[in-house]
């Protein structure tokens, strides 16, 4: 149940309603948005239905939650959640964000050739992963903690926040220890050990889309996070498996309105791990901007030719400076500075 407050209650009568919840041994969860305060009231559904909430002082509605998610939704908050890092809003609608960067941090002169041209050319964020999640076990598969050295190095040298995937429940704190923002991948988005971990870890979260979860699941997904404490998730699409094969995946475009519709979180996108070639990023991106998303992510290597993964999509620099102008064209036309 969410119970919505009229536009100019108090803070007396939101506790009242807080209150009536905990004597009924139910849990409150309090959003107090520019315009209302939402209670999320969480226990037995029977025993909170049975209460006339529109009674109570300061009470406009009552509204049953018939999405298996709450937290997570529109219903619930309004108002966009905008994750801030480092001067970096993530998921203002006045602002498109870029992340880029390797694939994987293979080492130190290959992260800083991509972080410095990435920088140059106005990514904000920059990505570069220490732990691989790779379809065959004898395939490259990080450089574990030395490849966090480099990224906090580079965030240094660049004055960029950086984003690393974490893969297992046991390397939570240590990713957090390192990176500004936390990304669980397409493989473990159904890892709800892994998605309760990082819920109970401070930095903010990337959830990628699992490569064959409707949204609902991957809501789902996120509300496991939410539920722990961490209210700090960006969504990314990064393409679904579906009969076509002319692409490594289908990006599912449709998902960022849906998303947005569904709820407040940042949506990013990832047309790189979509698309599996280069030559789709871009207009990739381009749609992604045009269609509301709030930003891209995106692979960069200053020789794909040798990259250790993922050479096929990731973008020399100077085909990355062309992405940024691209983006900044669409960008502008939405309303937003990219
Ligand atoms: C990645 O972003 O490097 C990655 C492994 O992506 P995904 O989990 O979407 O395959
Ligand atoms: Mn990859």
């Amino acid at each position: 149940m969410i119970i919505v407050m009229k536009r100019d209650a108090g803070p007396a009568e939101v506790e009242a309603v807080v209150a009536r919840l905990r004597d009924l041994g139910c849990d409150a969860h309090v959003s107090s948005g520019q315009l209302r305060t939402v209670i999320g009231a969480i226990g037995d559904r029977e025993v909170i239905q049975q209460i006339p909430w529109e009674a109570m002082s300061g009470v406009e509605k009552a509204v049953p939650v018939l999405k298996p998610f709450k937290f997570v939704s529109r219903d619930f908050q309004p108002d966009p959640t905008i994750i801030e890092v480092r001067g970096v809003r993530i998921g203002d609608p006045s602002q498109f964000v870029t992340i880029a960067g390797p694939c994987a941090v293979e080492s130190r002169d290959q992260l800083f050739r991509t972080a410095e041209a990435v920088k140059r050319a106005g990514a904000q964020v920059l990505r570069g992963d220490a732990f691989k999640p790779r379809t065959s076990p004898y395939s490259f598969q990080g450089l574990g903690e030395k490849g966090l050295e480099l990224l906090a190095e580079a965030r240094e040298e660049f004055d960029m926040p950086f984003v690393a995937e974490v893969l297992d429940p046991r390397d939570v704190e240590l990713v957090s220890s390192y990176a500004d923002i936390l990304r669980v991948g397409t493989r473990n988005m159904a890892n709800f050990t892994l998605l309760q971990e990082v819920g109970r870890q401070p930095k903010p979260v990337q959830l990628k889309r699992g490569f064959t979860a409707t949204v609902e699941e991957w809501l789902n997904a996120a509300e496991y996070i939410y539920k722990e404490g961490n209210h700090q998730i960006i969504m990314v699409e990064r393409g679904i498996r579906t009969f076509e094969t002319s692409a490594r995946n289908t990006l599912d475009i449709t998902a960022v309105p849906v998303l947005k519709n569904l709820s407040h979180l940042p949506v990013v996108v990832d047309p790189s791990h979509a698309a599996g070639r280069r030559e789709l990023v871009e207009p990739l991106a381009r749609a992604a901007v045009a269609v509301g998303a709030d930003g891209v992510m995106v692979d960069v290597h200053p020789t794909p030719d040798t990259a250790l993964v993922d050479g096929a999509q990731a973008l020399l620099p100077s085909e990355f400076a062309a992405l940024m102008d691209a983006i900044r064209e669409v960008a502008a036309v939405v309303g937003r500075r990219g």
